[in-house]
């Protein structure tokens, strides 16, 4: 029987357990399995190349993400790492220009290294992103919404110039998550997350993800995973099945919440800019709105040169100054000293990264709440 998503994500991979009738999959604390002689394994054989919670989990995301492999890591960085480690000396990728500081950080510093080289690019231009396209370039690597100004690439659009110069397009899905967007049904080869955030949900684990349809580059992608062994551990797996069960009934309210704050950001005195491709006057509105099903409920903003934005994240109560997003709690970071130090100031600058940016991600409390808190913590850092 085919499932809609919000079934799926409580049924989807592999649901329960066969042999006990246990609805929820066991954590297989173990590294390693009993062969019943040389060469007669019982279909595992140790857990770094495949344990049975962390395959129910792979399976999921494959299901979620509409495609047939998925692939689980300890981390986020992980999974973006066993991508990269597809490419050789001498290959180049087209980035996104504002991406996840971590993913700038191990192109420039880890990757770079190795002779992997790449360019960045506002791929929200598809007329730029094709210009960009060498002969050396192997893959396209997009953020959208892109962290954290929020930008908007046309998944569908540059998939086509991908394929049509036989590149990959390579997505990281984290700030949609498959319940609000689906790259692979969009035309993307590979699909990343970091699943610490939305997947998860309760800021307690930290996990990655790949899904595809391609078997070939599957293959291939499963040997790196096996040979470089960043993989998730069970317990965690057990976690990310638990935490998506619920992504559809947080996703909504995640969504509801950040509507409402933004357009109460917009129509305040207090802000010189608000980004959020669910505002109508957002240049990725029209784009969000064709290519995902909702605008997700990452915002970020810059208050009026009169409110000092260092007070600002002191002065808060509810809301919670920390690094990354997605959790049920609404969380708030300061890009240039935080998520994104790791990219140079210029090139901060250059992209518009600017050190007033604030990123806000809207958990799932009360929304009132929130604007009561972000109201006192604003009228409170207004400068002498
Ligand atoms: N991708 C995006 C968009 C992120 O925001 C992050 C982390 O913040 C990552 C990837 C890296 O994930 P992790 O922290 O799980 O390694």
């Amino acid at each position: 029987m085919s499932l809609n998503i919000n079934s799926l994500l409580i049924h989807g991979g592999i649901d329960g357990d066969e042999t006990t009738g246990a609805v929820n999959v066991p954590v297989y604390q173990t590294s390693t399995y009993k062969q019943d002689g040389l060469g007669q394994d019982r279909g595992w054989e140790y857990s770094r190349t495949g344990n049975p919670t962390r395959a129910a989990v792979e399976k999921l995301i494959a299901d979620l993400e509409e495609g047939d492999y998925g692939l689980a890591f300890a981390s986020g960085l992980a999974a973006i790492s066993t991508v990269l480690s597809l490419f050789k000396s001498g290959d180049r990728l087209i980035v996104s220009d504002n991406i996840y500081g971590g993913t700038f950080r191990i192109l420039d510093n880890v990757f770079a290294n190795f002779g992997i080289v790449y360019t960045i690019v506002d791929t929200s231009d598809l007329a730029k992103v094709e210009a960009a396209i060498s002969d050396d370039v192997k893959a396209i690597y997009v953020e959208s919404p892109a962290n954290p100004l929020l930008t908007i690439t046309d998944i569908e659009a540059v998939a086509k110039v991908a394929h049509k110069y036989d590149k990959l397009l390579i997505v990281d899905n984290t700030f949609m998550t498959p319940y609000l967007q689906r790259p692979l049904s969009l035309g993307a080869d590979i699909v990343l997350h970091s699943g610490t955030k939305y997947l998860g949900g309760h800021s307690d684990t930290i996990s990655g993800f790949i899904a595809l349809k391609d078997k070939a580059l599957a293959d291939r992608l499963y040997y790196l995973q096996n040979a470089i062994g960043g993989v998730l551990a069970p317990w965690d797996s057990f976690l990310m099945i638990r935490g998506i069960k619920t992504l559809g009934v947080r996703m909504d309210r995640h969504v509801q919440n950040a509507i409402r704050i933004a357009k109460w950001l917009v129509d305040s005195e207090y802000v010189e800019k608000v980004y959020y491709p669910g505002l109508k006057t957002d240049p990725g509105y029209e784009v969000q709105k064709k290519q995902a099903d909702g605008p997700g409920a990452m915002i970020s903003f810059v208050l009026k040169d009169e409110y000092d934005y260092r007070s600002f994240y002191k002065n808060l109560k509810l809301i919670t100054l920390a690094e990354s997003l997605g959790g049920v709690e609404s969380l708030v970071c300061h890009p240039a000293s935080m998520t994104h130090a790791a990219i140079p100031a210029e090139i901060r600058k250059e992209v518009g990264i600017v050190d007033e940016l604030i990123r806000f991600s809207v958990g799932i409390e009360d929304v009132d709440d929130l604007i009561v808190d972000l109201t006192q913590a604003i009228e409170n850092s207004k400068r002498g």
